[in-house]
């Protein structure tokens, strides 16, 4: 895409910039989610009139009336990229492009309008660039983006909102799993996170307030993540909490669950579909039952199991706990493919591998 005009985005000067020591403290150590950079890009939308009032600025609170209707019916959506950065030092992200088509994926499905798929690119870029002070120092650290749109109509009949805001904020982040820990555990839950009909391939804020529960529950019982299975059997494995899942079997063939509507459908599994098939793997994407998998592992047929996302980017699932039991997949750690796979991607999200896939774009 060509870089989109300088004067896309009205500049609003940064009354009060977060000093140069308080910003290099907190990329020094960032965690995740819990620090964010000092600016923001905000689009408006006015049925009739469009997108419009393009800004990047300050990061400020934002003020709704109260009877805007995401606080009442919850028309929300988002999306989760990073910035990562290339050995020569610049900034990029990796399939921009894929995140913008599922954000609009997912404004479909909330009856929100769609935000041009450049638009939003160049928002992200926008932020990047202006954020590029906020890149963490900590190793392996990336700048975390979060593009969102909410409904601020201020209308309490139930129909699709007539005014939105999107905006982009930028989080330094360091590593996602808590424990840092080469493999997680996972708890099978009982609760379900999306029906057939329902919104689970959408990227919109219910299904992650459907998910504090169970994975509230999994935590306490010292897992690192939630699994769910299909709402209707209890009997499918679906994904995580915020992962998708690859199974991998002593034949060198892997299965993922096919996207039917009812799992978020990652930019990190489509991507390693891709390299998987390029390996010479035959993937199949079809349905994996939570007791074929337990079998699996018993008899040793299984012989990986990976997560993946933006967040953790692909990591051994090495024990699986649920009500009727537990078991662990292969040593426990990650498998030779789990590692491969990993270091390909991260490899290509940083620059140390060729980009053949035009994968990368450059800030
Ligand atoms: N499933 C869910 C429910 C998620 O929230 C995420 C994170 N966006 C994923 C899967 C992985 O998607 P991606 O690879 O695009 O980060």
């Amino acid at each position: 895409m060509a870089d989109a005009p300088a004067n896309l985005f009205m500049t609003i000067p940064h009354p009060a910039p977060t000093s140069a020591d308080m910003r290099n403290a907190a990329i020094a150590d960032p965690g995740f989610g819990k620090v964010f950079s000092d600016h923001m890009v905000s689009i408006d939308y006015t049925d009739g009139k469009g997108w419009h009032n393009a800004s990047v600025g300050p990061r400020v609170p934002i003020s709704l009336d109260p009877a805007a209707s995401v606080l009442h019916y919850a028309q929300e959506i988002f999306e989760g990229m990073k910035a990562y950065r290339q050995a020569d030092g610049s900034l990029s992200l990796f399939r921009p492009e894929a995140n913008a088509a599922r954000f609009n994926a997912s404004a479909t499905r909330m009856a929100m309008p769609t935000l041009p798929e450049d638009l939003f690119v160049a928002a992200v870029r926008e932020q990047v660039r202006i954020d590029r002070d906020w890149f963490p120092t900590v190793e392996g650290g990336s700048l975390y983006l979060r593009p969102f749109m909410f409904a601020t109509e201020a209308f309490l009949g139930v129909r699709p909102a007539l005014e939105y805001k999107f905006l982009v904020i930028a989080s330094p982040a360091g590593n996602y799993f808590k424990s840092g820990s080469p493999a997680v555990s996972i708890w099978i839950s009982d609760y379900s996170r999306a029906a057939p009909g329902g919104t689970g391939a959408a990227k919109t804020g219910g299904n992650y307030a459907a998910s504090l529960i169970p994975t509230a529950e999994a935590f306490s019982r010292g897992h690192d993540q939630v699994l769910f299975l299909d709402a209707v059997e209890h009997k499918w494995v679906e994904e995580l909490g915020g992962m998708n899942l690859f199974f991998v079997f002593d034949d060198g063939s892997m299965v993922t669950p096919p996207l039917t509507g009812t799992i978020l459908p990652g930019i990190t599994r489509d991507s390693l579909l891709q390299l998987a098939r390029e390996e010479g793997l035959t993937v199949r994407e079809e349905p994996y039952s939570i007791d074929q998998w337990r079998a699996d592992a018993a008899s040793g047929k299984l012989v990986e199991t990976m997560a993946c996302g933006t967040a953790a980017v692909v990591t051994a699932v090495g024990h699986v706990a649920g009500p009727d039991g537990e078991f662990t997949i292969g040593s426990g750690g990650p498998g030779q493919l789990t590692t491969r796979l990993r270091e390909k991607l991260v490899g290509i999200q940083r620059g140390a591998i060729a980009d053949t896939h035009g994968w990368v774009m450059q800030v």
